[in-house]
């Protein structure tokens, strides 16, 4: 069997306790949680938060409510309840008034990230039929229901990163985020996502009110992309629409992917698209973030 580090089982540990690993990974798991206390204790508090939020979140849904309303209403909810918790198991508690505040303790961040994960699942109630009906659609249009479901998630204020400086993250994830300054694009937020199953990077940029997505992705969203399109140009911009939404595609020499979603014209799309070529590939490194 392979062995994980502490690390990787950490990361894995949300989706251990959703079910969602494959058997031997699954297996894994559960021998290294077996003899490490460290991963155990982490996994007996995930496992608490996520019921707190599930109770939070089957609450918030009860009620017949538009999906920026249930956004709140979860996330009021799960304030409270993060407050409570962190209030029983005596941490530090600088951090708890607001969770957009930088986060210093590994739990808290997991908090947030199973608390972004919970919410996701239950507004895919709202989105369900379209969602699942096209679950395994065209890339582009999937970046365009995300780039729509992050954005009201955004809005209720729980995003990931929110208030972090962009030089501290980079320190952070020891890489450059996209410059769309120039633009007139300001950077906001970043978070781990899932566009039809495949995972990227989602940098939020806000262009006055409007939110703008940026996704970076590694060769398995290149997959995912060629899966509807023959042939895909190094550096060349694809384009799609979907309703208001403007979504464009470019891929790099490096083998990884960007993508831009948001209420924009296609000429804002290229601008854009030449901003991201610029920067620097993040380094393979960054595949830890994709989990
Ligand atoms: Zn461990
Ligand atoms: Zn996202």
């Amino acid at each position: 069997m392979i062995e994980l580090s502490c690390y990787k089982i950490n990361n894995l540990l949300s989706a251990y306790l959703e079910n969602q690993l494959d058997t031997a990974t699954t297996l894994t798991v559960a021998n290294h949680l077996e003899n490490c206390p460290s991963c155990e204790k982490e996994l007996n508090q995930l496992t608490k938060i996520s019921s707190l939020l599930k109770t939070a979140i089957q609450q918030a849904n009860e009620s017949d409510l538009t999906l920026a309303t249930r956004a709140n209403a979860i996330n009021d909810r799960v304030k409270e309840q993060i407050a409570l918790t962190i209030a029983q198991t005596k941490q530090p508690t600088n951090n708890v008034i607001s969770i957009q505040k930088p986060i210093k303790t590994s739990w808290i961040k997991k908090v947030i990230l199973s608390l972004a994960a919970s919410i996701v699942i239950a507004m895919l109630s709202v989105f369900s039929l379209t969602y699942y009906a096209t679950a395994t659609g065209p890339l582009l249009i999937g970046a365009a229901r995300n780039h729509q479901f992050c954005s009201a998630i955004e809005l209720s204020n729980i995003g990931l990163h929110k208030g972090h400086s962009k030089t501290e993250l980079s320190k952070q994830f020891n890489t450059k985020f996209p410059e769309l300054d120039t633009l007139g694009i300001k950077f906001a937020d970043l978070h781990p996502c899932e566009v039809y199953q495949t995972s990227f990077l989602h940098l939020m940029y806000l262009k006055g009110d409007n939110q703008v997505s940026v996704y970076y992705g590694l060769a398995n969203a290149l997959d995912k992309f060629k899966e509807t399109q023959t042939q895909i140009n190094p550096e060349q911009l694809y384009l799609e629409t979907s309703g208001s939404l403007q979504v464009g595609a470019v891929s790099t020499k490096e083998n990884t992917l960007w993508l831009i979603a948001g209420e924009l014209s296609q000429e804002e799309i290229k601008a854009i698209s030449s901003n991201l070529l610029k920067t620097r590939a993040f380094e393979e490194k960054q595949a830890e973030l994709f989990h």
